[in-house]
């Protein structure tokens, strides 16, 4: 049986109250999904079977408007959003990206950064910096294009990826992160040598435990490399040692290199759920609220704001939804939980 769960609650906080779930956990962080279109077909997130040609993706009056994603970050401000990603789908897919990042620019005192797969990013880096983007995670999973390739399966290399972190380096929007997904049988071979590459270039690799996401990916615990091995295997040829968070509710675990070259990152959301600490909403690609990654239902506020409701009004909804919250599915996750149909994470944002 779940522990009791303590009632709702709000606590006085600066500049307004802090807004909390069932389980006492604030809203931070929100993850906005700016497309659910992507170039690449990651056999973990959009694999080809099922998102082919014939696939329906959302039609352009379905997504969401510069406008009302400026607007809904507003709202999420005034209930303690401090940090908004952009992500997807592959974000820089979205026309005129650089517009709704300047319009997100003009909010006061908000981080925004934006992950991407990299594809054109040395062709928009300069540009997005100039429209005031902070900082950029961009996503490789190998270095090695035979491995690479038979990841995002539309023969995409990784040089070119490589030449979009270059440039994200260079136009200022760092520290830059890279991510990569391990999937056993696939790419754990590329383990230390994205390890070493990145640290010598210094940037902070973070290694991402590969999840049961959506309903598309035919994911099996076995094909999960665990924190615990990717940390043991880095750390027999470069000794690491933990560090401490930078934040509450950091996802990813900090390790540093001893001899003080940098550091790396495990997101273990399979094998160390982290849900006590998730401060995180995500609003998809049509506009709906979402609270926990793998939720299988989302609360629309398209409508709401296509039927003229007030910043109050949806305020009012995002507060109700929020103090509702009791997600915590990784750390509930069964074999029966990763059969029920959750949103595809391109939809969702990643
Ligand atoms: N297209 C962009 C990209 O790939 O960076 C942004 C969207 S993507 C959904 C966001 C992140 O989710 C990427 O770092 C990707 O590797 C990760 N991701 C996607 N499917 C995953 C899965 N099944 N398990 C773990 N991470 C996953
Ligand atoms: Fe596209 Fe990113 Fe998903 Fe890969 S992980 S298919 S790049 S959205
Ligand atoms: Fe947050 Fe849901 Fe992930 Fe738990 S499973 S960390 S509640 S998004």
């Amino acid at each position: 049986m779940s522990p009791p769960i303590p009632a709702s609650r709000e606590v006085p906080a600066a500049p307004g109250p802090l807004l909390l779930d069932t389980l006492g956990r604030p809203l931070r962080d929100l993850r906005i999904s700016v497309t659910d279109r992507c170039n690449f077909r990651c056999v973990y997130c959009m694999p080809k079977e099922v998102f082919g040609k014939d696939y329906a993706f959302l039609e352009r009056n379905a997504l969401l408007r510069f406008e009302e994603i400026t607007r809904l970050a507003r709202v999420f401000q005034r209930l303690g959003i401090e940090k908004i990603r952009l992500t997807g789908g592959e974000p820089l897919v979205r026309r005129n990206l650089e517009q709704l990042i300047a319009m997100l620019g003009e909010l006061p005192g908000l981080d925004l950064t934006l992950t991407t797969n990299g594809s054109i990013l040395a062709k928009k880096a300069q540009a997005l910096k100039a429209a005031g983007l902070k900082r950029v995670t961009v996503s490789l999973d190998a270095l090695d294009n035979a491995t690479f390739m038979r990841m995002n399966d539309v023969d995409f290399p990784v040089e070119r990826v490589i030449e979009g972190i270059d440039a994200a380096a260079a136009a200022g929007l760092g520290p830059i992160k890279v991510n990569m997904v391990v999937k056993r049988g696939v790419n754990e071979h590329g383990i230390v040598p994205m390890a070493k590459f990145f640290r010598e270039r210094g940037h902070i690799l973070r290694f991402i435990e590969y999840m049961d996401v959506g309903a598309t990916n035919g994911w099996r615990l076995d094909d999960v490399v665990t924190a615990r091995e990717i940390v043991a295997m880095i750390g027999a040829e470069m000794p690491l040692a933990p560090a401490d968070a930078n934040y509450t509710g950091e996802v990813a675990e900090r390790w540093r290199y001893t001899d003080g070259s940098g550091e790396i990152g495990v997101i273990a959301s399979v094998t160390q759920a982290f849900c006590r600490d998730c401060t995180r909403a995500r609003i998809s690609t049509e506009g709906k609220l979402y609270t926990c990654l793998f939720a299988s239902a989302g609360h629309d506020l398209r409508t709401l704001l296509r039927e003229g409701a007030s910043d109050d009004e949806l305020e009012q909804t995002v507060r109700a939804i929020w103090t509702r919250r009791s997600d915590r599915y990784s750390e509930i996750r069964t074999s029966q939980t990763v059969q029920v149909k959750k949103i595809e994470m391109s939809y969702i944002g990643g």
